[in-house]
């Protein structure tokens, strides 16, 4: 069992201020705990940092890039561990989770390539004689701060790219999903040199906050809610720091009359139901053509009426619980505000489990849900859909757009032209044609609009544009 520590320096340094970490598929059972820092051990993880940030950008990317490469090898072996690790600290799936640990190992590979790849261009210059080109410079000190949703794939897809462009990083992972990534920082701290890589745990409130204003800071890349990260940028933008904020989302599902409805039903149960609803392109919203609206309805509460709820432990369970007592409150009040504002379909309060026996919320569809009802407009972040009829595309299209969020969105249809349009007007990062609203590619940029993002984007070689500055270079000989 993972006892509360940091990695600083290249060390383990426990404390006596640790919290216990309990399980949401079984409250009453512990399953390690973590250290709550304080502003000294921000301080020494970002001195560590800094420290190393000289020797390190000075390494090259080919051998960083080599070090990347030997992390993932390091990780590989142990995935189901990982998958049950995460499975057992937030309540995913462990099926998915394993997949998400897959994807975790892939992240570091792509980017230990990325050690091998050019950088910048070579400009011509208004002096025939001169030599003009641009190079790219790490930031130095990175801040890490991730949310418990992905606990192995987003830390990785930060902190592989922060490192194989010469940064340092400093990674707080959020308190509800901090084992997973210190069983990954057990296996893969060491392979790099000493302050290169700095893990520390604890509330966002202290010790995320004490992070994101440490003077040392050169960058912050956060993933989390919307409230969370205007703060980030407001306190960075302050103190000159670049950041990138990832955030909320509320994706819609479009289903024309001439979708294939199995396709769509399928991928509006993946899409809303996978990880219990909680990602931020979870599908939380389906707008139908009123002409398929019946059909559609009878087989998405047939198809939900089928899934598995259970132990996220179990290789076959689909749907695990909520990673939260506070976070199946939160759902369970939107569940309650949902029979005002709505029609309950399946799910709802009376079939949820108590939440002593874990955190368990029944698969949930709300009809009849008007566009601007409150259950339409905010990020629930559970297994909750509402379902708004739509008269034209041109409705739904607006309905799409009709929220503050801009992530992900997807259309059903069988004809070009509709997809095109839809393609073309709706107002977000991600956009996708007869595929569900979830799904992320490494190797493609990933971000959102709106309220969703602060406009950068992450992943593939979008990481370069964030997690480096370009320098213009003009040499005459
Ligand atoms: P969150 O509450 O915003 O927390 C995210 C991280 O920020 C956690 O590590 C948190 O620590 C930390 N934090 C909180 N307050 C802070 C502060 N004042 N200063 C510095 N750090 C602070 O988000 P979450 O509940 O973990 O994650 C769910 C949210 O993430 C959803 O809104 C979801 O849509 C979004 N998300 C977005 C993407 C994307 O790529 N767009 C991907 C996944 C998730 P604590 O955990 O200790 O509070
Ligand atoms: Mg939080």
């Amino acid at each position: 069992m993972i006892e509360g520590k940091n990695f600083i320096n290249g060390q383990w340094r426990t404390g006596d201020n640790a919290t216990p970490v309990m399980s949401p598929a079984q409250p009453s059972e512990r399953v390690g705990s973590i250290l709550l820092s304080t502003q000294d051990d921000v301080n020494a993880a970002v001195d560590a940092a800094e420290a190393a940030s000289i020797a390190w950008k000075k390494f090259g990317m080919v051998a960083r890039g080599n070090h990347l490469f030997q992390a993932a090898e390091a990780l590989e072996p142990i995935v189901d561990e990982l998958a049950a690790l995460a499975a057992r600290e937030m309540g995913k799936p462990v099926a998915e989770a394993r997949g998400e640990a897959l994807r975790a190992v892939a992240i570091l590979r792509y980017y230990a390539g990325e050690g091998l790849r050019s950088v910048g261009d070579v400009i011509p210059s208004s002096n025939a004689q001169s030599l003009q080109y641009t190079t790219r410079t790490p930031l130095g000190v990175v801040a890490v701060v991730t949310p418990w949703n992905f606990p192995l794939a987003i830390p990785m897809w930060k902190v592989a790219p922060a490192l194989v462009y010469g940064n340092t990083v400093v990674l707080k992972p959020a308190e509800w999903s901090s084992l997973t990534a210190i069983r990954m920082m057990e296996r893969i701290g060491a392979l790099f040199p000493q302050g290169v890589l700095n893990l520390i745990t604890g509330l966002g409130s202290i010790t995320g906050e004490a992070l994101i204003r440490h003077p040392k800071i050169r960058g912050i890349s956060f993933t989390g809610s919307t409230t969370v990260g205007a703060h980030i940028a407001e306190v960075a933008t302050a103190n000159g720091v670049k950041y990138q904020a990832e955030m909320g989302g509320k994706n819609a599902v479009v289903v024309t009359a001439d979708a294939n409805l199995e396709l769509a039903v399928d991928s509006t149960v993946s899409g809303a139901m996978r990880s219990a609803g909680q990602k931020c392109t979870a599908t939380s919203r389906v707008i139908v053509l009123s002409e398929i609206h019946d059909l559609f309805l009878d087989r998405l509460r047939e198809r939900l009426t089928k899934i598995k709820q259970g132990n996220p432990l179990d290789t076959d369970t689909y749907l695990g619980p909520v990673v939260s007592a506070s976070q199946y409150q939160k759902v369970s009040d939107y569940i309650a505000l949902g029979d005002q504002e709505g029609h309950l379909v399946v799910g709802g309060v009376h079939q949820t489990r108590e939440a002593t026996d874990g955190y368990y919320i029944a698969p949930t569809v709300f009809d009849q849900v008007q566009p601007s009802a409150r259950i339409a407009q905010e990020e629930i972040f559970g297994p909750v859909v509402s379902v708004i009829t739509a008269n034209s595309l041109e409705e739904a299209i607006s309905v799409t757009n009709g929220i503050r969020y801009g992530l992900s969105a997807s259309i059903f249809t069988q004809s070009l032209h509709t997809a095109l349009q839809f393609v073309e007007e709706v107002e977000v990062g991600l956009v996708r044609v007869n595929e569900e609203t979830a799904g992320v590619e490494l190797q493609a940029p990933f971000g959102g609009v709106k309220a969703s993002s602060s406009h950068s984007r992450e992943q593939g070689r979008s990481a370069l544009e964030f997690y480096t500055d370009i320098k213009t270079v003009s040499i005459r000989p």
